[in-house]
Formats: structure tokens, C-alpha cells, sequence
């Protein structure tokens, strides 16, 4: 089959690698029909995490159920099936608690609770940036879509990971209807928390970026975008909030490579989100940070740390919850939405590309080039 293989930084391959098979009795086989490149990658892209040559990337994955292991009882043949990034076993301590993002039979490594397709620390899985895709657990992680699968496409795929995250950072910032809630970043999983901050009934979303292309699509899913390019973001929220700041707050950035924010110094959304959420506010942070960053742009970065102001924060009295979404927390009900029409989490896509083409996407995606928001590898096509 083909797949999209890291080969060094900034360098991925499309190549013939062995089919994935059915290891376990437990497995199905999914031929992928999308899946799509996250910011998540850009980290393993760019050379800030400890990947090994050879992985497939991948971790955005939807598609058609193409064989099931003897075990398997509820996953047919044939199903149209979107996988949540997150590999969950479904019954160890935190996946009976829905902690399916900590599962811990999935990830070998102990210090790493939580198991993922295609991703540096995250246990042994291929990506689905590929034909096919070796699902472990099948039972419990296949989504199985309904009739309107095909033609919503585009909105489903975005369950594995990205919908979901933007809902999940919502949750970790407590958000309620009638909040005033500021998000930064308006990458793919700003943008969905967003969209979902919007559907769970927010005053004013304001969204926090520099990419103008990046913050009208704010703006089309009913947000207000502010444009941080003079660094004005916090005054600018406190002004739409009578100088009292956002009930809550969202860092959808996580840490971005030296430039990205068109400034040499390092991010400072976190110092950024305690200055511009009020006093008792609380602040969820999905945004990815690795333990380390060669690529770092201060010597903090670079030893996986970060230059936050703890003092405002705990003088503020605010609280924050951190980590990766468990999307199969949230996978059904946002599925529904999508179904009723009450969520079109597709209005972000920009480009549908086949699998051979995934080099270019990472390029453009990683460079933020104008109107690459949010990529679509098709390996059927
Ligand atoms: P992305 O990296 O393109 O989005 C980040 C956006 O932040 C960009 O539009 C960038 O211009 C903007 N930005 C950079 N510096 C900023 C600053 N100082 N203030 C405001 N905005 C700034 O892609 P993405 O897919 O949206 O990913 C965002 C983050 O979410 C990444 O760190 C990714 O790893 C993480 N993520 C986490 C989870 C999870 O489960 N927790 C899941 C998916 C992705
Ligand atoms: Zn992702």
C-alpha cells in the first residue's frame, strides 16, 4: 500500500509500504477514504518530538470497515467508520471513566498514558495517512456513521480529532451559555472551538490570531476576530468586555515554530489568556506542548518548558485544565449535530488533495500559507 512516511524534518514521503493487517482478533481493517493533516503533526514535521524515521503519520481517520478479526461482534464489514485519534481499550481504569485520551493497555510506556495513530510517544500504531489502517479495540473506537456518511464526508472525518479537541477545550474552560469566552488561535482546532462555543450558546467568541484568512473563517462561524499582528489582543478583548476581560479562555496554539507568529520571541498565549480571561476565569489549553524543542526559539522552549507568569495566574484566582481531548467522550452527541445540520464542521476545509500530493499539503500547511486552513488527504483518488 501507499502511505505518507516521515523521513527527517520537513521531509515526508508518499511510498510502498507493507499492507496493514489484522494483528488481533479484537482489530478491524479500514480502507481510508480521508484523513486528514493536523497541527499535531507539524510537531513530528518539524522535527520538535523524538518520531523515528519510517512512522506513517496519520491520526484524522475515517473510511469503509474492509475485514473484521474473529472477535469483532458489533463492527460489520462494509461500515463507514470514523476512528477517534486517540487508541482507547475501553476497560482499564480511565477508559471506564471515559478517560479514553489516558487509556492504559493502549501506550506500553507508562509516563505516557494515552495511545494515538501515527504519532511520536503515543505507542506502537501506523497512521492512516495511508490505504489501510489496522484499528486495535475495533468495538469499542469505530464510530459507525450513518446513511449520510458519504455525502458529509468532510464534516465527519473531523470527529477523529479536531471537533471534538475544539469541544474539549470549551469543557476545560467551563464555558456556559452567555459567556464571553476568548480563544486563541484560529488554526483548524481554534476555529472548531469556535464553532462549538457558538453552539453551546457564547455572548461574544473572540478569536485571537495574525492570519486574516484564518480569522474571516472566525468570523463566517459567527465569532469576533482579533488580529494580535501589533500584539494589541489583550486590550482589544478587555475592550469588548467594559475592561472586566473574558469569562473564559481557550489556548489553541500550543507551541509553533521560530517565526510563526511573525515575531522572535517565544509564544506567549498562555501570558497572553491569564492578562485577557477575569479574575476566578478558567482557562482550557489543548494546545500541544512537547517535553522538548530542539527547534525552540528561547532556551526555555528548547528544555520543553514554558515563560508563564504562575504569579497573575494565581493571583487572579483562575484555573486551567490541560490535555488531550477523549473524543469518544464527545464523538457521538457532536455527530448528531452534524447529522440535524446544526454543525457543518467542513466549512474549514481548503484542500482536498490525493495521497501523492500530501508532501505539498504538509509544506503549505506548516508554512501557513494563505488559504491552507485545513488539508484532506484522499488516497482513493
Ligand atoms: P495550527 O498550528 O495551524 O493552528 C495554530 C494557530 O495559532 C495558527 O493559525 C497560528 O497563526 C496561531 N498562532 C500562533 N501564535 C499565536 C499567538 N501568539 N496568538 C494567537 N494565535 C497564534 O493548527 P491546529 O490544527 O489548529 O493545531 C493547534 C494546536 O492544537 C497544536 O498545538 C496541535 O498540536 C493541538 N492539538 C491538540 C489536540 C488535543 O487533543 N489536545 C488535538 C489536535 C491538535
Ligand atoms: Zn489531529
Amino acid at each position: 500500500m501507499k502511505a505518507v512516511v516521515y523521513e527527517g524534518p520537513r521531509k515526508v514521503v508518499v511510498k510502498d509500504v507493507p499492507d496493514a493487517t489484522i494483528e488481533k482478533p479484537t482489530d478491524v481493517l479500514v480502507k481510508i477514504t480521508t484523513t486528514n493533516i493536523c497541527g499535531s503533526d507539524l510537531h513530528m514535521y518539524e522535527g520538535r518530538t523524538g518520531v523515528e524515521q519510517g512512522k506513517i503519520f496519520g491520526h484524522e481517520n475515517m473510511g469503509v470497515v474492509v475485514e473484521a478479526g474473529d472477535a469483532v461482534w458489533r463492527v460489520k464489514q462494509g461500515d463507514r467508520v470514523c476512528l477517534p485519534f486517540n487508541i482507547a481499550c475501553g476497560c482499564c481504569h480511565n477508559c471506564e471513566r471515559g478517560l479514553t485520551g489516558f487509556c492504559l493497555h493502549a501506550n506500553p510506556d507508562p509516563e505516557m498514558a494515552g495511545a494515538a495513530y501515527g504519532y511520536a510517544n503515543m505507542g506502537p500504531y501506523a497512521g492512516g495517512q495511508a490505504d489501510l489502517l489496522r484499528v486495535p479495540w475495533a468495538d469499542f473506537n469505530c464510530l459507525i456513521l450513518p446513511e449520510d456518511a458519504e455525502e458529509k464526508e468532510n464534516d465527519y472525518v473531523m470527529l477523529s480529532d479536531i471537533f471534538p479537541t475544539g469541544y474539549h477545550a470549551t469543557e476545560l474552560a467551563r464555558l456556559r451559555p452567555g459567556d464571553n469566552v476568548v480563544i486563541y488561535g484560529a488554526g483548524p482546532v481554534g476555529l472548531m472551538a469556535a464553532h462549538s462555543a457558538v453552539i453551546k450558546g457564547a455572548a461574544k467568541v473572540m478569536v485571537v490570531d495574525m492570519h486574516k484568512d484564518r480569522l474571516a473563517l472566525a468570523e463566517k462561524m459567527g465569532a469576533i476576530p482579533i488580529d494580535d499582528s501589533d500584539g494589541s489582543a489583550v486590550q482589544q478583548v478587555k475592550d469588548m468586555t467594559e475592561g472586566k476581560g473574558a469569562d473564559c479562555g481557550c489556548e489553541c496554539v500550543g507551541y509553533q515554530c521560530c517565526g510563526h507568529h511573525g515575531k522572535e520571541e517565544p509564544n506567549l498565549t498562555m501570558n497572553n489568556l491569564v492578562q485577557s480571561v477575569k479574575a476566578t476565569g478558567r482557562i482550557g489549553v489543548v494546545g500541544v506542548f512537547v517535553p522538548q524543542d530542539p527547534n525552540g526559539i528561547d532556551p526555555l522552549e528548547k528544555e520543553g518548558k514554558l515563560a508563564f507568569d504562575f504569579g497573575q495566574f494565581f493571583t487572579k484566582g483562575q484555573s486551567m485544565g490541560t490535555g488531550q481531548a477523549n473524543v469518544k467522550t464527545y464523538n457521538r452527541m457532536l455527530a448528531r449535530l452534524i447529522h440535524e445540520g446544526k454543525a457543518n464542521p467542513s466549512m474549514i476545509v481548503s484542500h482536498e488533495l490525493p495521497l501523492a500530493e500530501a508532501p505539498d499539503g504538509y509544506r503549505h500547511f506548516n508554512a501557513r500559507d494563505e488559504g491552507w486552513t485545513k488539508v484532506l488527504l484522499k488516497p482513493g483518488r
